[in-house]
């Protein structure tokens, strides 16, 4: 399948040649803020290889993205951001309004009774304060892992 990596924003995020805000990163995988969040902390999660599409995604690459989904579901949930829920959420296509053609796990956090919030956010997309919304999801999943380190 066609991929043109060298154009790919997300290539050049995990390279290092274009700015992020990450909030994790291992050997296969990165996760990042959205540059035009819907709500507070909205991340991307990534393969660190170039993949297209689902068509073009390993399937194993394809569990670990959504264990890392579900890692930050739970992170978000825990600490400042406070969250009571979130949407994961991946566009597969063009036909599917993918408009990255990276494979991408969005990561939304909700909270109750946030309809109008989440309503203006899907219109507006504005940056919320970056390095402290960062800050805060990193710190959820250091208390997860903690908790899950509890004997
Ligand atoms: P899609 O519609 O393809 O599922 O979503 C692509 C997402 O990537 C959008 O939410 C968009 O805001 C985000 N995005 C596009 N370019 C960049 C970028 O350069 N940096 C970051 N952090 N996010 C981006
Ligand atoms: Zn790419």
């Amino acid at each position: 399948m066609f991929c043109d990596v060298s154009g790919c924003i997300f290539c050049r995020i995990v390279a290092g040649t274009a700015p992020s805000t990450r909030v994790y990163e291992d050997d296969t995988l990165c996760a990042f803020l959205d540059i035009r969040p819907i709500t507070r902390g909205h991340t991307l999660v990534i393969p660190k290889r170039h993949a297209t599409d689902l068509d073009d995604l390993d399937p194993e690459l394809g569990a670990r993205i959504f264990t890392l989904g579900h890692r930050l579901a739970k992170a978000v949930r825990r600490g400042e951001l406070a969250a009571d829920g979130a949407n994961l959420v991946l566009n597969d296509g063009k036909a599917a309004f993918q408009t990255v053609h990276h494979v991408h796990l969005h990561v939304v956090p909700r909270r109750h009774g946030d309809r109008l919030t989440f309503a203006k956010g899907f219109l507006l997309r504005r940056p919320h304060d970056t390095e402290t919304t960062a800050a805060a999801i990193r710190a959820g999943l250091d208390r997860l892992e903690t908790e899950e380190n509890r004997p």
